[in-house]
């Protein structure tokens, strides 16, 4: 079973939560624990809670157009062809721009003047390794600067292969762009992690949408409740979202998570509820 953990925005608590869940079922099933990935590969922070080695890396990378500019005639098809603006003839010059190539290798087939060949670009990295009780861990790292995030993800995805039978937790980027999108796609089920507040209601409402168009069935998990808050309790009622958990606000989480603890290790029964609702879910699909 893939779950990914979720938020329509940053700074809900989404990692404390996804870690917590991997803590949890580690503890009843030390055979098989659960795979988790950090998909957030533009700001990975997993790491902190689930303290892997990291042992094993792999560049990833696309491959981009090199123009052997003496075999060029500047005819423009490349440019015509591509979709990304990542190609442009000017006067006597082909040039590329590596960062809105999408490696679609488009204007290498259709060059008639056999003028481009592909050369690797780097655009990041993924790693994998044993992390604490046991969970299989990988993420991926995106490059500074570099702005395309998709391509990690779906590399992290393909390399970090699971057992049969086996959890896996991905922890998705914050946001609904299409890094949440690819991180998504192939999920069983996602987990919402949003807190009550009117922003927190607004990116839920929009993360929500995300899983509706993919049909991927969702929860919810309030985080920080201070007491009621019936218009996020209505919308997941109208949107039929169920709220598996909710967790209260409390200053020994905020300091517990700031030092990288995770819920369970602040609060040791907490592994009970987590486990409860993975059940839940398992019974929901
Ligand atoms: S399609 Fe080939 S020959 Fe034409 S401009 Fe592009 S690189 Fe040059
Ligand atoms: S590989 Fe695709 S995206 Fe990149 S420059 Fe060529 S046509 Fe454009």
């Amino acid at each position: 079973m893939i779950i990914t953990i979720a938020s329509g925005k940053g700074g809900t608590g989404k990692t404390m939560v996804a870690t917590s869940l991997a803590f949890s079922l580690a503890a009843i099933n030390s055979e098989q624990p659960p795979l988790f990935l950090d998909c957030d590969v533009e700001a990975p922070n997993a790491h902190l809670f689930l303290h892997p080695r990291l042992g094993e890396q792999q560049e990833v990378g696309l491959l981009i157009p090199s123009v052997d500019e003496t075999k060029c005639t500047h005819c423009g098809k490349c440019a015509e062809v591509c979709q990304y603006h990542a190609i442009a003839v000017l006067g006597q010059k082909t040039l590329v721009f590596p960062q809105l190539c999408h490696g679609c290798g488009s204007c290498t087939a259709l060059c008639p003047e056999k003028a481009i060949t592909e050369v690797p670009d780097r655009m990041g990295v993924v790693e994998r390794g044993p992390a604490a009780a046991g969970i299989s861990f990988a993420r991926g790292v995106l490059d500074v600067g570099e702005p395309m995030a998709v391509p990690v993800i779906r590399q992290l995805k393909k390399w970090a292969i699971s057992q049969p039978e086996q959890v896996v937790i991905r922890d998705a980027p914050p946001g609904t762009s299409c890094p949440v999108v690819e991180t998504l796609r192939g999920s069983d089920y996602l987990l919402l992690v949003t807190e009550p507040t009117p922003f927190g209601l607004h990116d839920l409402r929009l993360a929500s949408q995300v899983a509706g168009e993919l049909g991927i069935p969702a929860g919810v998990i309030i985080n920080r409740e201070n007491g009621p808050y019936l218009a996020l309790d209505e919308f997941c009622a109208n949107q039929h979202l169920p709220v598996l958990l909710r967790i209260p606000f409390e200053r020994a989480i905020a300091e517990g998570v700031a030092q990288g603890k995770t819920l369970v290790d602040i609060h040791p029964e907490s592994g009970g509820r987590f486990r409860q609702m993975f059940k839940q879910i398992a019974s929901l699909l």
